[in-house]
């Protein structure tokens, strides 16, 4: 199993390389991440080339049992590059200009950057091809992260990419509806980027996301096929930004990996972030993990380095790479803390990562073989959040977005212990029993026909608020929400709105008649055609309308969720939800532990982590085996900041 952290020689001196090379191999150390950032090291002037410092590094860490993690570079060019390209700087919202000395301030449209970052990359990827000492390779870093640009490059390459796409001006028209505040263009030479601040044409916003991403997914896809054409045995990865920015479509530049990539740090990111980078591809490779506090940051808990590590591979991580070795004594980032102190030595963290090594030595045969096994799935879209983005105000704005809507629902899955996967809606379904789709806003006729045949082939699916809204160009759909999906979903309405104050709802089914249940933020007010009423709202003037209902349609059923649910009531809706679904917990385990689950063919194994301070006794639904010790238990005692794996 991969076990290793981002390594910088460049930062430190030669002689201090054995040392860490010494501490690496006997911490269980066996691959680091290096060169992201190396370009000014192996190209101190244009055109002269020396890998000498690199190749040193590389050759002394494998001599210690420690490979590397080869990263191409050229996403944070020198500043001889900005000298020789000065009109190379991407350019903010603003029209300011970047530059060298932080990363990603490139525009990546620029044809001088186009070039020199090939030319590069390739001789990176034909330097170390075939070394015995590279693991794998990794596409730059976090790919999309700072590239948005509003320069003029970017602008005539943004309207030839519309061009292509939608043919004649008066084709875009229609599509846009640009005749609102006289938005109609003679040519596609007047289009503009969207770089007006609040306000910009929703099809235009969106349009420009997708023109990005694709710049991200060709960059990628160019060094993929350079890595796979000179180190064809070779894996490649790069690392994602968890789930929160929404600057790529993870999923299309996956096609540009053989392994998903992905930073995590706790307590910050949202664990929803390790089951969307994820995806369907059953393990995720954790190329940035926590370990020391980033910045500023309160301190990492003693234990917690440890124990996060830990809740990254329960649910499928692959391997951990913590961010980093040991922190820089200088540069934008001297506060970002490591493995080691500042001052290199072996403090407690260090010992953190020596335990895990000696767990992972023992315990890597047994969990490499195994991936999480959900029968609950949560899918979301980019195109979704980005048309969303481009019109979503007022004071509710935060509760509504895509985003927020998926963190809700998967946090509330993890406290009841279910197995989650997480991407996007236009992949295959047939799998689950139960997908749940956070505020489906865009519905394009791919997307309609595969929630379709998931609930005719007995899926259960759970919409939300506002999905259905707009089609592919972000423009409102001409007919009753929710669009597209108002046959599957059984109702169908047109007025909406803000709720100024939460409204009690009465249930009419199962767990949710019993239960006190709050709706906030927002009401749809749904119209049943064939669905039935679940739940309706129980004051003011919205009485008697439905907030929940459930649509037989075909073998499968679809819920529609038509406003947002208080948190207690969101947990009792989701408890109906996995009744009537008929999927289970994994195990129920008392209060600050929570189990998660991996798969192979012989055998199960189940993660029970204890993040309370309390040690907590569990008794276990039968007998499993500890697979630490090989005991045969029924019970477990998990101490505080701990785990246990089981076996069965
Ligand atoms: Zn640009």
């Amino acid at each position: 199993m991969y076990y290793g952290a981002a390594y910088y020689p460049e930062h430190w001196p030669r002689e201090r390389w054995e040392t860490d090379a010494k501490m690496m191999q006997e911490a269980g150390i066996n691959t680091v991440r290096i060169g992201e950032f190396a370009w000014s090291l192996i190209e101190p002037e244009p055109g002269k080339i020396d890998f000498t410092m690199l190749d040193d590094a590389l050759n002394l860490l494998d001599s210690y049992g420690v490979k590397t993690l080869m990263c191409t570079l050229s996403r944070t060019p020198p500043p001889w590059f900005y000298e020789k390209y000065p009109d190379s700087p991407n350019v903010n919202e603003n029209g300011r200009q970047r530059g060298p000395g932080h990363r990603y301030a490139i525009c990546h449209n620029h044809p001088g950057f186009i070039k020199e970052s090939k030319r590069i990359d390739k001789l990176v990827i034909e330097h170390y091809a075939g070394n015995r000492a590279i693991a794998g390779w990794h596409i730059d870093n976090e790919i999309g992260s700072g590239n948005s640009c509003y320069c003029n490059t970017c602008r005539k390459t943004f309207q030839k990419h519309l061009k292509e796409k939608y043919k004649t001006i008066d084709n875009l028209h229609q599509k846009w509806g640009t005749h609102f505040w006289a938005f109609s263009f003679s040519s596609f030479s007047e289009i503009p980027l969207p770089n007006n601040g609040n306000g910009a044409n929703p099809a235009l916003f969106l349009e420009y996301k997708r023109f990005l991403y694709k710049v991200n997914v060709d960059f990628a896809m160019h060094r993929y096929s350079l890595m796979k054409k000179n180190d064809p045995d070779k894996w490649v990865t790069t690392n994602f930004q968890q789930s929160r920015p929404d600057h790529t479509d993870i999923f299309d530049l996956s096609k540009a990996l053989d392994i998903n990539g992905t930073n995590f740090y706790p307590n910050g990111a949202h664990e929803f972030g390790l089951d969307w980078t994820r995806g369907t591809r059953g393990k995720v490779l954790i190329l940035e993990q926590r370990s020391g506090a980033p910045h500023w940051q309160e301190e990492t808990e003693p234990g917690m380095m440890r124990l996060w590590a830990w809740r990254s591979i329960a649910p499928g991580a692959c391997g951990i790479n913590f961010f980093r070795w040991r922190p820089c004594r200088w540069g934008q980032e001297e506060y970002w803390h490591g493995i080691l102190p500042h001052s290199g030595r072996k403090t407690r963290r260090y010992d953190e990562c020596v335990r895990m090594g000696q767990e992972l030595k023992k315990l890597s045969p047994v969990i490499e073989k195994t991936s999480p096994a959900s029968d609950t799935a949560i899918i979301m879209g980019y195109e979704s959040r980005w048309a969303m983005d481009a019109v979503i105000a007022g004071r509710n704005a935060g509760h509504l977005s895509v985003l927020s809507e998926a963190y809700k629902i998967h946090e509330v899955l993890m406290q009841k212990n279910l197995s989650v996967d997480a991407f996007d809606p236009h992949e295959d379904l047939s799998k689950y029993k139960l997908v749940i789709a956070p505020r489906m806003y865009l519905v394009d006729e791919n997307i309609k026909n595969n929630l379709t045949s998931f609930v005719e082939n007995g899926g259960i699916l759970c919409l939300t608020a506002k999905s259905g809204t707009v089609d592919e160009c972000n423009t409102i759909v001409n007919a009753p929400l929710p669009g597209l999906l108002s046959e599957i979903a059984g109702i169908s309405f047109d007025h909406y709105g803000a709720l100024s104050k939460d409204i009690k709802l009465k249930g009419n089914s199962g767990v949710l008649k019993s239960q006190d249940l709050c709706a906030s933020h927002w009401a749809d007010e749904i119209i049943c055609t064939t669905a039935e009423v679940i739940a309706e709202y129980e004051e003011g003037w919205h009485t008697g309308i439905p907030a929940i209902t459930c649509n037989s349609f075909g073998k499968g059923k679809v819920v529609y969720l038509g406003t947002v649910l208080k948190e207690d009531s969101l947990d009792v809706f989701i408890s109906w939800l996995m009744e009537l679904a008929a999927v289970k917990s994994i195990l129920e385990t008392p209060e600050g532990v929570h189990a998660y689950r991996r798969t192979c063919e012989e055998y199960a194994l189940t993660f029970v982590i204890n993040y309370s301070d309390e040690v907590k006794k569990i008794n276990l639904d039968s007998e499993y085996e500890n697979a630490a010790t090989c005991e045969k238990v029924k019970h477990i005692s998990v101490e505080p900041k701990d785990l246990v794996i089981l076996k069965r």
